[in-house]
């Protein structure tokens, strides 16, 4: 009976956690859901709020302590249980690895959230072919090598699932700031809206998650290209501010990840610029 379910749940490990109470607890209650970039950010609100829903949590992300410290909040807020695991998500053989430890240790993932993320700042013409690499490898092929794996568990399992891809509104948006970071997140894009044709008929959903400008860490590690170390900095301090000055919580995009699984929404616009259309040009830093 449900109560059973529910008294399980609420006592897990010998110690009572707090009761699923987040929006979707119904949906996602004991479903097993993995987050890459998960130590921060949209990655962090991401996981927490499928943790309150009463969700199972991986949370994935490069920097160890980042995740592990995830994971210790996903179990306050309500997962009744939540593991952190330390992968780049751009090595293929760590991604293989870890889609091996996931199936055998802690099932096959209902919803998968590729989130994990760099950004890359600067001119076309003054992109190095390493920046290009760099935030191709991360961005493109962290998602690729997420969706294939975690993809064909799902596929092979035939209960359905949902793989949430986090793009940006800059994969619609051009702007001459962020040439190759756009790029890669208008790959991703696309990525997502074949594969969400491809798995729509083995009940998998697939959307593509663009949020505009969100108050976040990422400007603190992006690169700006094609400037000295001093102006390099400048700008990062100045988009820092930027990002701040428009205060979009990470925790309203995460609500907008749940939304899109719920609805099985396939590109979601979040933020006022990733509805609107042209402002993003002129907001982006350094252009
Ligand atoms: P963030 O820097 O706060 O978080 C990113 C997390 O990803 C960090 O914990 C980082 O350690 C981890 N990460 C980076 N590279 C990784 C790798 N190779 N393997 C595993 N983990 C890795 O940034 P955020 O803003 O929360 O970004 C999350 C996602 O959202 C990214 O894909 C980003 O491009 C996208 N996004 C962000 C914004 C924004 O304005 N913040 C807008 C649109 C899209």
């Amino acid at each position: 009976a449900a109560w059973i379910t529910d008294f399980v749940t609420a006592t897990e490990g010998g110690r009572p956690v707090p009761r699923a109470r987040g929006p979707h607890a119904e949906r996602f209650g004991g479903q097993l859901v993995l987050v890459t970039g998960a130590g921060s950010g949209i990655g962090r609100a991401t996981a927490l709020a499928f943790a309150a829903a009463g969700a199972r949590v991986v949370a994935v992300d490069r920097d160890a302590g980042s995740a592990a410290h995830t994971a210790e909040l996903s179990r306050s807020a309500g997962a009744p249980q939540a593991w952190a695991e330390t992968v780049d998500v751009s090595d293929e053989r760590a991604m293989e690895q870890l889609a091996a430890k996931v199936a055998a240790e802690y099932g096959v993932v209902d919803v998968l959230v590729n989130n994990a993320g760099i950004g890359v700042s600067g001119p076309f013409l003054d992109t190095g072919v390493d920046d290009w690499r760099k935030v191709l490898d991360v961005n493109l092929w962290g998602v690729i090598h997420g969706c294939r794996l975690f993809g064909k568990q799902m596929a092979e399992r035939g209960q359905g699932g949902h793989i949430v891809n986090t793009a940006s509104a800059a994969a619609y948006l051009p702007s001459k700031a962020l040439p190759a970071y756009s790029t890669s997140k208008a790959a991703v894009l696309m990525l997502s809206e074949c594969l969400r044709a491809e798995l729509a008929g083995r009940g998998i959903g697939v959307s593509a998650i663009c949020p505009g400008f969100v108050n976040t860490n990422i400007t603190s590690t992006a690169r700006f290209t094609g400037v000295d170390a001093a102006e390099e900095e400048r700008r990062r301090k100045r988009s820092a501010r930027l990002y701040g000055l428009r205060n979009y919580p990470p925790e309203k995009v995460a609500a907008a990840v749940l939304r899109a699984v719920v609805r099985n929404q396939a590109v979601v616009p979040v933020t006022a610029e990733a509805r609107g259309g042209r402002l993003l040009s002129r907001l982006a830093p350094g252009a």
